[in-house]
């Protein structure tokens, strides 16, 4: 045989070889969208059986679905009943399915000095930011204000014996709003690693945790612009990251020019001010979302020393004029997608 007839032969069977691949070839993203914590949930996964993949996301669904009753602080329901129990300060059993949030949240409050602290629910409450849609009246009276944080609702007032709790303050009662998102996310994320998905993003309305790579790539992971339209930055992750940003712009309202949103600084009992916007990424989405939530309350003047203390590395501030703050680790990883690139203010390594 000579090499001219070898040839389209061997180029023949290639071909056929290449279309079956083609026929057998699963789809590779599988993708579901749901809502979940008052937010859309969107669960990406990077190849895998499609059988086995579609049963893990149906099983990821439906612990979201578990997730968001027990921990609604407002409905009835595992961590109501929590908070009923916690205004009576007597002793009582915690359900399982709440006491490891109690655990971690105090574990964090405390790192965060207070300013991240989940027993300022009442103030939530007061506010108006414990309804999906808050009805337009204006901020509470500053008395009813003072005198609730005048009582000092803190984690640290909560006592533990075995799986029993008890609250020293009758004014404490727990709204996990600011870390539920990645505590959930995090034991997600977990049972798709127990069903073998290594390449997966679990995304709760822009705060999210991704694994393993979108193929032969990072996943990219986009920034909201505060104010206005689109992302103001894009930063790629891969491995296993989590990215969580804590807004004023996610539930607020305005009263004669002011802005008052749903991050409370519980020492004044105010929605905090300064900071449009506070991003985080690390690996624990739990951590990284009460550390973005506290960085909100921290502000630019004090954020370095609180992300310190909360063992953050990658950490973006907005201030309200525009100017950026983060920290050196950070700005070598945060990809402007803006025309005109902010100012930019750079701390000390974290
Ligand atoms: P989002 O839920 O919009 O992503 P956050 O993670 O910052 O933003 O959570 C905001 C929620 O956190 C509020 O709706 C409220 O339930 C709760 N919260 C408000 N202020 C504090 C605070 N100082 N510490 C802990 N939780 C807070
Ligand atoms: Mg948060």
């Amino acid at each position: 045989m000579t090499r001219s007839t070898l040839r389209p032969a061997a180029l023949g069977l290639a071909l056929v070889l290449l279309l079956l691949a083609g026929c057998s070839r699963e789809p590779t993203l599988y993708d579901r969208k749901f809502l979940a914590f008052g937010t859309l949930v969107e669960v990406s996964v990077y190849g895998g059986q499609r059988k086995q993949v579609e049963a893990a996301i149906d099983a990821v669904e439906s612990q979201f679905r578990y997730m968001q009753k027990t921990w609604n602080p407002w409905h009835p329901g595992a961590l109501a009943r929590v908070d009923s129990l916690l205004g009576t300060t007597d002793w009582f059993s915690v359900a399982p399915s709440v006491r490891p949030l109690i655990v971690r949240a105090t574990e964090l409050s405390k790192a965060s000095g207070g300013l991240f602290d989940p027993a300022v629910g009442q103030l939530i409450k007061l506010w108006g930011f414990n309804q999906d849609a808050r009805p337009d009246v204006p901020p509470p009276d500053p008395k009813a204000i003072a005198d609730l944080t005048a009582q000092n609702p803190r984690m640290t007032d909560i006592q533990f014996d075995g799986i029993r709790v008890r609250s020293r303050n009758p004014a404490v009662y727990l709204d996990f709003g600011g870390f539920a998102k990645g505590y959930g996310i995090d034991r997600t994320i977990d049972f798709l690693k127990s069903q073998g998905i290594h390449n997966a993003i679990i995304n709760a309305g822009g705060d999210l945790r991704a694994i393993g790579r979108h193929g032969d790539r990072p996943w990219r992971i986009g920034i909201r612009n505060p104010r206005g339209e689109g992302m103001i930055a894009s930063v790629d992750v891969q491995g296993d990251e989590s990215v969580f940003t804590s807004g004023d712009y996610e539930r607020f309202f305005i009263y004669k020019g002011v802005r008052y949103h749903h991050i409370i600084d519980p020492r004044t009992g105010y929605p905090t001010r300064d900071t449009t916007s506070a991003t985080v990424i690390g690996t624990d989405g739990a951590t990284c979302d009460a550390t973005a939530t506290a960085m909100m309350v921290a502000g630019p003047k004090d954020w370095y020393r609180v992300a310190k203390a909360m063992g953050a590395h990658y950490v973006m501030l907005m201030g309200n004029d525009g100017t950026v703050y983060m920290n050196p680790a950070m700005a070598k990883r945060i990809h402007f997608e803006t025309k005109k690139p902010p100012k930019v203010v750079l701390s000390p390594p974290l």
